[in-house]
């Protein structure tokens, strides 16, 4: 008799459950940080001819040559640093774990951070430490040079902004836990286009510093394509690990393309920048919420019954992220993308309505 599954498969992999992408069919979908525009008519005929001319009879080019060359002149990637790509930034998470991953070496994070930190650890077969935030969501800088000591870490990621807090962290505390670490720091920049901040300028500081990005966030999520920005030191050891063609011909054809217009999704995150503060003015009038400050393209709340309201926007139709019960700190918080003027007003409206229920004077709680 051959073995059954529980015994073949590795008990930590057998103990996960696949990241989940709940149905959002005919929703409001504002629970997966998209830009909620299209691009202008002209990129997509652009676009929609790339597509035709397309060679996908042909791998496409493995080193996505044209492509890296449109991303150093839309981005002010430094003299010097190499980039890799990745079939979105969550391989390279990936890429840049199983290189390290040495028997007992120590993947890092903050908590409550990006959820694929963890879950890459432990495909990895690293060991996974967690920080906590101080409750307020900084970063609670003594614990993590402590926690730098006591674990050596071999790899920290810190996102700036962070996610699902969606604050940026104080730059100077970054630094400290950079000049601490004893291996790699990874930024990870997903949403640098909604804060205006960022540790490119310090790659060529610091020997142990990398820095991520992605299109995802900025318009082209269906695309796939995340980067990795740093010392060819590193970089070339990670492209070792990159399973050759990652990156498709019609990926690297459009992106090129898209990027030589990169104008068009930097002016679409500026105008989800402007919504995202009408959005948090107007959360901030309604009674039992506390939203938090943010400088990415989604806010986190806290409401009494989080998973209750969540439930409630759900049935009327609006889908967002409840992440109660994620993290003792994010107790009763949900999370809502920043959508265009219609969605975020439908969701208002929604909240609204859900919230009402919860008073004594509604009629019939639904519940
Ligand atoms: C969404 C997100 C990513 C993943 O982006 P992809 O490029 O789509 O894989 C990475 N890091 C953070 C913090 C994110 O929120």
């Amino acid at each position: 008799m051959p073995r059954s599954p529980d015994q073949v498969i590795r008990p930590e992999v057998l103990a996960l459950s696949a990241y989940h992408v709940p149905p959002a069919k005919g929703m409001v979908k504002l629970d997966a940080m998209e830009n909620p525009y299209s691009l202008p008519p002209e990129l997509r005929s652009e676009i929609a001819r790339l597509a035709g001319e397309a060679a996908i009879n042909r791998y496409p080019d493995a080193n996505a040559a044209s492509l890296k060359d449109v991303l150093r002149s839309a981005l002010p990637i430094p003299d010097g640093m190499d980039i890799v790509l990745g079939n979105g930034s969550d391989e390279i998470i990936q890429l840049i774990a199983l290189a390290v991953a040495k028997p007992e070496a120590v993947l890092m994070s903050v908590e409550p951070a990006f959820v694929m930190f963890r879950m890459i650890a432990t495909f990895a077969r690293m060991k996974y430490v967690g920080v906590p935030l101080k409750a307020d969501f900084t970063l609670d800088v003594d614990a993590m040079l402590d926690a730098i000591v006591r674990h050596e870490p071999a790899l920290i990621f810190i996102a700036y902004p962070n996610n699902p807090t969606g604050n940026l962290f104080d730059a100077a505390a970054i630094l400290r836990i950079i000049e601490a670490a004893p291996g790699l720091v990874v930024v990870d920049e997903a949403y640098h286009a909604f804060a205006g901040a960022s540790f490119m300028d310090r790659l060529a500081q610091y020997p142990n510093l990398l820095l991520m990005r992605t299109l995802s966030k900025l318009g082209l999520a269906g695309l796939r394509l995340g980067m990795l920005v740093g010392r060819k030191e590193w970089l070339t050891h990670f492209e070792k690990l990159r399973l050759p063609y990652n990156v498709g011909v019609i990926t690297q054809s459009i992106a090129e393309r898209v990027l030589q217009h990169h104008e068009v999704l930097l002016r679409q995150a500026n105008v989800i920048r402007t919504e995202r503060a009408v959005m948090i003015e107007r959360l901030s009038v309604i009674g039992g919420i506390h939203a938090f400050p943010t400088d990415a393209n989604f806010i986190l709340f806290r409401v009494n019954e989080a998973t209750q309201v969540f439930e409630k926007l759900k049935r009327r139709g609006v889908l967002i992220k409840n992440l109660n019960g994620s993290h003792p700190l994010l107790k009763n918080c949900l999370r809502v993308t920043v959508g265009t003027p219609g969605e975020n007003a439908c969701f208002l409206d929604m909240l609204k309505a859900s919230l009402a229920e919860f008073e004594p004077a509604s009629p019939l709680p639904s519940y």
